[in-house]
């Protein structure tokens, strides 16, 4: 895959130094390491533009490792989406591993730190040791189990893993210094009971390793070169060297490097916030269209390639920032003008009814049609014959009986061209009870068929419209931003406070020329003058709104000058 603008960043030039000075004799080796606990989301995409990213740049290979050590949030579904979601990104894992079969390894070299007094069995409770570690420039307590014997704890240890202890009773704990400066120094949990079915190795366990007891080791059981993650984990880095350094290894061991996460602007990616979003009936599920998951944003018609553009483009750094999510649509505008087809669809139907138009011998009006192209971004794409009569639909809006200023499309009156077919002018207008236009009647020049008139006279609009006798109606749903504020939470602490209730509009009576009929489940079309729209996988005849045609990231650069 060639991506524009391949990165230069603090990561890649630590990759190349190591690559001049053969530290991994010239291999390189990430992981993605998801943990199988919900979908992944827009953070997740960045996280794997770069695992995947820099090992393809660097003639490397990235593997899929499922970080599968907690058997209480953690599902098979949630798994089968991860892998189906990368692969629509557009990337494929060299293998797919489990942290989960390395558990036999772990618990052996957890036995082996043991063995050289570097681990206890703790009786503690988890709020005790939580005390004991102690704050920032608050020293530490030492726990009473620390000076346990080596026998009583490998003893100890092999009774927790045999099931003889409740959940909550006892840990296993690395024996490091109680007054480190590094909180996660202070003697780290490697192993809690927790008598659970885990979705891949079922009872077989009844302790399971901690994060940081799992990942360093899972690295180096994999032969990763580098381990990227993001910058909450920096204050791990030195115990993910020192568990390493402990072990029967190899000398050359997996390095930790930690980069900023990715956050936007309007959005949170916290799985416990977006899961309460899913709970709480506020959207459908985890691929509503308006859900930063990599599959809520495809079903809105987010390409990958535009993902994949906009992840690798903004750069990877160590400093933490939130982008705005306008510049992630304008990549998504971008990608799908040059892909996607064009039709025309009325949202909010007119009728537009024109009086002079012919009829045919039997009385019927005649129906004529306009050769338009699909994409003029791309000739490739070809052409369609869109059919015209005299009853047709146009927007609402697009019609004024009382126009304001600069209003230059139709009113009774004024002469517009209908896209590709004919001039017309408005003459009068019919109401509805309630007094709004209903009906506005018009007159064509015959002579303007294509829309330009031979004696070069000028209108000043070009009007998108549909033919009533060859519509095809449809659902299109409209979205706006789903938190109300650029930073969710920002004001009072709970992102969940900003959620906008009126994110979504859905219109029943839209109306598109017949060709739209034909736009395959997923594909995303442009409706003139209106956006981009993605057809819905699985409701046929229902549109989202990807984005619309107005570059407003374009306009927010140029008010910061
Ligand atoms: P949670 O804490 O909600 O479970 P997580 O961020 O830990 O989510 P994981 O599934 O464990 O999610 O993360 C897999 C990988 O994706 C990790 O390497 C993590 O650093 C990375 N990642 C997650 N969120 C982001 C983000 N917003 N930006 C960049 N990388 C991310
Ligand atoms: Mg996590």
């Amino acid at each position: 895959m060639t991506e524009t603008g391949a990165a230069n960043d603090f990561i890649r030039d630590r990759v190349r130094t190591d690559l001049e000075q053969g530290t991994y004799g010239g291999r390189v080796q990430t992981r993605f390491p998801p943990e199988p606990n919900g979908y992944l989301h827009i953070g997740h995409a960045k996280a794997i533009t770069v695992d995947f990213g820099i090992a393809e740049q660097f003639g490397g290979i990235c593997n899929l490792r499922l970080d599968d050590t907690n058997p209480d949030t953690e599902e098979a579904e949630y798994f089968e989406s991860i892998l189906e979601d990368i692969g629509w990104l557009g990337y494929t894992p060299a293998s797919v591993l489990h942290a989960s079969d390395y558990f036999e390894q772990l618990y052996t070299w957890a036995v082996h730190l043991i063995e050289k007094g570097l681990a206890y069995v703790d009786d503690s409770d988890i709020e005790t040791i939580s005390a004991q570690r102690g704050g920032f420039g608050k020293a530490g307590v030492e726990s009473p189990y620390r000076t346990r014997s080596i026998e009583e704890n490998l003893d100890l240890f092999a009774r927790m893993r045999a099931g003889e202890f409740a959940d909550g009773t006892k840990v296993l704990r690395a024996k490091i210094d109680m007054n480190h400066e590094n909180m996660s120094m202070r003697d780290p949990v490697m192993y809690r009971v927790r008598h659970s079915t885990h979705f891949r190795t079922g009872d077989t366990w009844c302790i399971y390793p901690t994060y940081d007891w799992a990942h360093g080791q899972s690295d180096a059981i994999e032969k990763v070169t580098h381990s990227i993650c993001t910058l909450e984990f920096d204050t791990h880095r030195p115990l993910y060297d020192w568990y390493l350094a402990q072990l029967p290894l190899p000398a050359e061991k997996p390095v930790q490097i930690e980069f900023a996460r990715l956050e936007l602007t309007h959005t949170v990616t916290s799985k416990r916030r977006l899961a309460k979003l899913v709970n709480d009936g506020t959207v459908d599920g985890w691929d509503d269209p308006r859900m930063p998951t990599l599959r809520g944003l495809r079903r809105r018609g987010y390409p990958a390639a535009a993902l994949r553009a906009f992840c690798t483009e903004i750069g990877t750094t160590r400093t933490n920032s939130r982008q705005n999510i306008e510049a992630l649509e304008s990549y998504v505008r971008r990608e799908l003008n040059t892909t996607s087809l064009r039709r025309m669809a009325v949202l909010h139907p007119l009728r537009l009814v024109i009086d002079n138009w012919p009829t045919d011998a039997e009385g019927n009006p005649v129906v004529e049609y306009f050769e338009v192209t699909n994409n003029p971004e791309n000739p490739a794409d070809g052409t369609r014959q869109v059919a015209f009569s005299g009853e047709l639909v146009i927007e609402q809006e697009d019609f004024a009986e009382v126009p304001p200023p600069k209003f230059f499309r139709l009113t009774v009156g004024r002469e517009v061209r209908l896209r590709g077919a004919y001039l017309v002018t408005a003459t009068s207008v019919e109401h509805d009870t309630a007094g709004n236009p209903s009906c506005v009647h018009a007159t064509y020049d015959p002579a303007t068929r294509g829309g330009d008139a031979p004696d070069g006279r000028k209108v000043k609009s070009t009007m998108h419209w549909v033919s009533t006798a060859h519509a095809h109606p449809i659902t299109v749903a409209l979205y706006d931003r789903l938190f109300v504020t650029e930073v969710p939470g920002e004001a009072t602490g709970e992102a969940l406070d900003d959620v906008n209730p009126n994110s979504r509009e859905v219109l029943t009576d839209c109306l598109a020329e017949a060709a739209l009929a034909q736009t395959p489940p997923g594909d995303v079309v442009q409706f003139e003058r209106l956006g981009y729209f993605a057809a819905d996988p699985d409701h046929p005849g229902l549109f989202h709104r990807t984005v619309g045609l107005r570059d407003e990231w374009a306009a927010i650069q140029k008010r910061r000058g």
